[in-house]
Parts: C-alpha cells; sequence; structure tokens
C-alpha cells in the first residue's frame, strides 16, 4: 500500500532498526512510547486490521504471538509482566490501519481497560 507507513517500514522507504524480524513480521520500538518498553510487532503483509484476516493467517497470527513473548523475554520484561494490544478501527483507537500488535511493559500499567 503505497501510504502506508508500516508498508513503507517494511519496503525500506522508511529506516527503521528491527529488533526483531523474519519473513512474516518485523518488530521496532514505537516512535511514540507510551511505556518504558513499547515494542510494535507487525506482519510484512498489508492486512488492514483485524477484521481483514482471513483463514489463511490462521498461522501468521500464532506466529504473532510466540514471537511477542519471545519479545517480552528479550526485553527482561516477562517475569513481571505486561500487556499486548490491538486495535481495531475508529473506536478501537486505531491510527495505523495496518495490522499490528502493541507490547507494553517496564511498569505497573494497572488492570482496567478505559475509554474518555
Ligand atoms: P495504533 O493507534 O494502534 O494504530 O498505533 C499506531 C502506532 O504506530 C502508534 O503508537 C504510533 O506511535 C506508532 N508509529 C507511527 N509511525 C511510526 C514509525 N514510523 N515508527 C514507529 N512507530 C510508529
Amino acid at each position: 500500500m503505497a501510504d502506508c507507513i508500516f508498508c513503507k517500514i517494511n519496503n525500506g522507504e522508511i529506516n527503521t532498526s528491527f529488533l526483531y524480524e523474519d519473513e512474516q513480521i518485523m518488530v521496532f520500538r514505537d516512535i511514540n512510547p507510551r511505556a518504558p518498553v513499547h515494542l510494535l510487532i507487525v506482519p510484512r503483509e498489508h492486512i488492514a486490521d483485524l477484521g481483514a484476516a482471513e483463514e489463511k493467517h490462521k498461522e501468521l497470527l500464532g506466529h504473532i504471538n510466540l514471537v511477542i513473548a519471545q519479545m517480552a523475554r528479550q526485553e527482561g520484561i516477562s517475569d513481571k509482566g505486561y500487556r499486548v494490544i490491538m486495535n481495531k478501527g475508529a473506536d478501537g483507537g486505531q491510527e495505523v490501519f495496518h495490522l499490528h500488535y502493541h507490547l507494553l511493559g517496564g511498569a505497573p500499567l494497572g488492570n482496567m481497560v478505559t475509554y474518555r
């Protein structure tokens, strides 16, 4: 997708250092971190949001979860705990319309999902 930020990261148009990458996904730090550790786990394929995921993405979605757990261990936040967020659509607060998961941790995050 020509005007998609995460596609531009995938094709190198926007230079970003990856903490992890493979043929299916890339992991990098959020440019506007909301916690001491704030990573984005992003499939290379342009899938607009979770609602656009299909049966063929089943293995990819499982892989993303396992890499999230691996990244949490790598960042040293696994034992104390962390939060994984996936925003979908306007009410979900999604700003970049290319499926991605946030991994947040490194401080107590509270236990409520809120709105305002
Ligand atoms: P969401 O609100 O779930 O769509 O989250 C999009 C996230 O992408 C936000 O937390 C942004 O800070 C982050 N973001 C946008 N552009 C970049 C970029 N070039 N590199 C890293 N993170 C980015």
